[in-house]
Formats: structure tokens, sequence, C-alpha cells
């Protein structure tokens, strides 16, 4: 498609913008897109130990509440005073604090009594980390595997009433590496997420749910206990513990059943076999939530024009030693270089080339935020703090430019995100492409603001915006995503095209902000989506709990036809209670696309009821 024609054209738009634009100082702009730098090798140097020093283990991973992410924090503001910009954070400092939820504490009490017996220890009972707390005593249904998947004609509670009561389940799923199995056989389907199986139960009525290792293929696996940092500790609604095999058959005795008959006989011909218990059960659970501050890290170059700015941000968090959003069961440090040292360490390298511009006279017409965010891989919750609090009024912000996963070019390819969120941006990025000597990338546009990464906060406040990534790879959120890994000339040169943006948004007049349509799947960095039903709902992931409130819904969609806005809280979906983003999953992967369902959601403070039609997922 790229003839040398439109490359032409596209090279003359490149160089009309930066010298048009550049009418209040016309000397200074060309060069510095088109001059070919000396200095090229020394900031692929430096990159390459920015990454090296961000990814060192000893920084923990740069999970939230470690003491290395705030080592990291302190060396970044460290970078950005030498460099020469000022801090913009809270107060006259460098960092805009914030606090988020980091994981669960076990405490006392916590016990089960059944027929007299109190099991109380680690390997008898654990709360698990979304359980609610209390103490409450019930009768016991024993539940099978938990599921209800309609598609593959399975439901454990079809004809029990387990209102009122605490269900046993098993862990996983029936037929497990049973390549006949109606369910997968050889991997876990999302009915096995033990999250699912507490939201099914609620569901179903239950006051608690107790989750038990089946003896078959886990015999003797020790209980976990919830992770103490990482996500997904929104509460369930429902009391909720993994408990031992010598508890599951204390509760199954009286109705003369062993967990492994239990399970043997569900097995035997892959139905379910639940039955209500004879004897009732009391279960105390407690857990303390904790909670943990951290920074975002923002510098800024002021601009000739106070009343504009514009955005460089990149993550520079990670996962510490895994947790739930890893794609690895080892326990190690997820020292992240590509996720995203690389993002951090281009953006550090574009404002030292900028700031190193100033000594020499020459100044930005807008002010120039660089920022670090923090909390990007909890759901992008730095971000949303900057764009809720922003260090300068958030109507000045005209364009925001993300870097995420930046340090693996393969093949000269760049994707670049976020074309549609501004008039014109598609033909601006291919020519300021065109026009840089270190930049000359094999470009893959998509149109979409919203993604996977911090830009998304800026999209919902219509702000335009740009994510520079260089693609997905097999050592995506694994401690393998090594700092030996990092193409370092490819990420130095990515610096060069990011800054070159930067520099000719500032040449130009402000950006005009247009909804994109949403993509397909370029913005996708891993997995995700593709299963279930598509409403085309944009969640706030700043808020946790009393429904999903919505930050916008895309255009086009199944939400916006259905008359949903942005702003309304979704509190029911098809009958379906809905707390948090996982009961919302839940309730989006149990519906069929086509389906009418009835979503009632808060607007304004009243609950009003509306009916979509579901879509799939794009
Ligand atoms: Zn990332
Ligand atoms: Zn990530």
């Amino acid at each position: 498609m790229r003839t040398e024609h439109l490359r032409n054209t596209a090279v003359l738009f490149a160089l009309t913008l930066v010298t048009a634009a550049a009418a209040p100082a016309p000397v200074e702009r060309k060069p510095l897109l088109t001059r070919v730098d000396k200095s090229f090798a020394a900031e692929t140097t430096h990159v390459r130990e920015y990454v090296r020093t961000l990814a060192d283990p000893r920084w923990e991973g740069r999970g939230i509440g470690t003491a290395g992410i705030d080592s990291a924090a302190v060396w970044i503001a460290a970078r950005m005073q030498a460099a020469g910009l000022e801090p913009a954070g809270d107060a006259g400092t460098w960092f805009q604090k914030f606090d988020v939820t980091t994981g669960v504490e076990v405490q006392e009490p916590c016990f089960l009594e059944a027929r007299g017996q109190r099991f109380a220890s680690r390997e008898q009972i654990v709360p698990l980390g979304f359980s609610t707390n209390g103490t409450l005593t019930g009768r016991v249904v024993f539940a099978g595997y938990g599921i209800t998947a309609p598609g593959l004609a399975y439901d454990d509670y079809a004809g029990i009433d387990v209102r009122d009561a605490f269900v046993l389940v098993l862990t996983n799923e029936p037929g497990e590496l049973d390549s006949t199995s109606r369910f997968d056989g050889t991997i876990n389907t999302p009915y096995a997420e033990v999250r699912t199986k507490a939201i099914n139960a609620r569901e179903h009525g239950a006051l608690g749910m107790l989750v038990v290792n089946g003896p078959r293929h886990h015999f003797g696996e020790p209980l976990k206990l919830p992770a103490p940092d990482g996500v997904g500790y929104m509460s369930s609604g429902l009391l909720c513990a993994a408990i031992g095999e010598s508890v599951a058959d204390a509760l199954l005795a009286p109705a003369g059943l062993t967990l492994a008959t239990a399970q043997a006989a569900i097995e035997a011909d892959q139905q379910p076999h639940s039955l209500a218990l004879p004897e009732s059960t009391t279960v105390a659970l407690a857990l303390k939530r904790t909670r943990a501050s951290t920074s975002n890290v923002v510098g800024r170059l002021a601009g000739r024009d106070t009343l504009r700015a514009l955005v460089m941000g990149a993550h520079y968090d990670h996962l510490g030693m895994g947790g739930s959003s890893s794609l690895s069961s080892e326990r190690a440090p997820h020292v992240g270089a590509d996720d995203n040292a690389s993002g951090t360490a281009a953006m550090l390298t574009a404002a030292e080339r900028f700031t190193a511009r100033t000594r020499k006279g020459w100044h930005p017409e807008h002010t120039l935020l660089f920022c670090a965010f923090s909390g990007e891989e909890i759901g992008l919750v730095g971000s949303s703090h900057f764009t809720d609090d922003p260090p300068v009024e958030l109507k000045t912000i005209e364009t925001m430019l993300n870097m995420d996963m930046v340090g693996r070019l393969r093949k000269n390819q760049v994707q670049v995100m976020g074309v549609g969120t501004a008039t014109g941006f598609h033909e601006f990025v291919k020519a300021v492409n065109q026009a840089v000597p270190m930049a000359q990338f094999d470009l893959k546009t998509s149109e979409d603001g919203y993604g996977p990464s911090d830009h998304s906060s800026f999209y919902k406040r219509d702000i335009p915006v740009l994510m520079l990534f260089t693609g997905a790879h097999a050592d995506y959120h694994k401690p393998s995503d090594t700092y030996d890994k990092i193409n370092a000339t490819g990420l130095a040169r990515i610096s060069r095209f990011a800054g070159a943006l930067m520099e000719s948004l500032d040449a130009r007049p402000r950006a005009t902000f247009t909804k994109a349509k949403a993509d397909a799947s370029p913005g996708r960095i891993a997995g995700g989506g593709g299963y279930g039903s598509y409403l085309g709902t944009i969640p706030d992931y700043m808020q946790t709990e009393g429904g999903v409130l919505l930050s916008g819904v895309r255009a086009g969609s199944p939400a916006e036809k259905g008359g949903l806005v942005g702003g309304d809280a979704i509190i029911r979906f098809d009958g379906i209670r809905v707390d948090n983003i996982y009961d919302y999953t839940f309730a989006l992967r149990s519906r069929k696309p086509g389906q009418d369902v009835r979503v009632t959601v808060k607007r304004g403070g009243k609950e009003v009821d509306l009916v979509v039609t579901l879509g799939r997922r794009p």
C-alpha cells in the first residue's frame, strides 16, 4: 500500500506541519527532526542502563506496597531532577501519592464447627481473599463442582435448593485430564474459577461457599493463604473458605459419603450428584484488607503558553512477585523490563533531550508533563488518579502520549494506537515517522483510544491519545521479561520517535478530539476477551464496590444502542446482582450474544431499567 507517491506526500506533510507551526520560533524546529544526531549511540547506552536499573530484581518487580517500587520512584524523580525538570507532584514534590488495596490478611476468628467438632488450623480452613467477614450457621449442600454451564448442559444446582445454606464444592471441573470431557479436559474453563463459583453460589441464594480439592487429582494439596499482595479482593458478598479434605469428609459423613465417593459419582457418569446434607455447620471468617500508598512521579518543563499542556506518560509499576495478573506460577520478582521499564526509560530519555535543548534557549509552546504512573497493572489506578487530580487544569491537556512495552522492537514494527482520537492523527503520525531519520518504522496503526494501558484514562476524559507498543511476546507478565531481551537500539529509536511526536504536537494547533472506532484486536496485549457476550461498556477502574460505574460506552456498541451512558452504575444484569467488576464479568459470560437482557443502572440516584441486545465480542 505504501507507494513512493504516498511516502513523499507524507514527508511533505510532515515538513509543512513542522515549519508552518514553527512560525513563532522559525529557526529551531526543523533541525531536530531531520538531523542525524551524533549522540544517538550515547542515548542507546543510556536507555539500556535505565531499563537495567528499573528491572533489577532487587526492586522486587516494582509491586505496589514493596520497598522496591518506592526506590524506583525516588530514582525516577532523581533522573527528572538531574534532567532539569521541575517537580509537578503534590505540594511541590515529584510525587503524586494515592492509596490502593493491596491484599488481605487472615485474622481471628477463623473456624468451622460441625457435629461438635471444631476445625481451626490452617490445614483445615483458610478464608478466600474475596470472602466477607462474619459468623453464620446453616445447613450444608454438596453442590458438586459448583458449576452452572448452560452451554455445556451441566448444572450442579439443578433440582437442589441452596437458599440460606453453605454449599460444599470441589475445585476445578468435571472430567479434568479427560479428553472426552464436555469441559475442555486439558485446561480449566472459566467455570473452574473459584470467584465464578462464588458468584454462582450467591446467585443461587447460598450464604457461604466451602471449597475443597477433589482427591481424584489433587489429593493432599495444601490450602493456600490468600496472597498478601495483588488484586482481586473485592468482596463476593458471601462467606467463602477453602477447607481440607478431612473437614469435607466430616461434613459428608452423616450422608454416608466420603469426599472420594462423592467425587467419583460425578466423574463416573459426568453428571451432577448434588445433595443436601443432614447436619448444619457454623463458619466464622475474618479478613483484614490491607492498603498501601504508592505514587506517580511527575516532572514539568514549563511552556510559553501556560494554558496549553501535553503529557508524555509510561507506567513504572509491575507485578511484584506475581499475583493474579501473572502468567507464570513462579513466585519470583516479575522484573518487567519490557513492561514497562522500557517505556519509562524511553520517556526519561526523551525528557532529557527536551531539557538539554532548553539550555540552548529553546522553549516549548506547551507545558510538557512527564509522568511515570504507578498502579497501572492493578487497573490504571495511577493514571486515573492523575486525571482525577491533575497537576494542571485537565482542559489544558491537549494530547497524551503513552508508551507501554516498547522494548522489543522486531521486524521494525511499531503499533500506534489512538490514531482515531483526533482529527488528522493518522496522517500526522505517519508523517512524523517518515520525517524522523531514527524512526522510519513499519507502523501498524489502530483507531481506538481505549486499550489496556494508561492512555485510556485520558481518552475517557475526551483527551486525544497516542500509544506506542512493540508487540506482545512469550515473556509477557512473567519473571522472564528480563533486561537482556531488550532491543536497546530499537528502544532509543522509539524514544526519538516519541520525542518528535511531542515536538510536532507542540508546534501544532490544538488537536481536535474525535470519538474513535473500537478496534478488533490490535490493542489487546495478551489473552483477554473473546469469551461470552459483548456490551461495549467502559468501566471506571477506580471504583470498586456498589455496582460497576461506567466512565463511558463505546460508539455504536450494544450498550450505546440500549441507552447506557457514562456515569451509569450497573447494579443488576439480567437479574444477576452486580457489585463489582467480577460480578459483571460473570454476568456477561453467563449470557449469549443475541440475547435481550434487562440492565438496571443507578443514574442520578434513581434506578433505571434498560433493555440491551447483547452483541458478539468484536
Ligand atoms: Zn504495561
Ligand atoms: Zn502489564
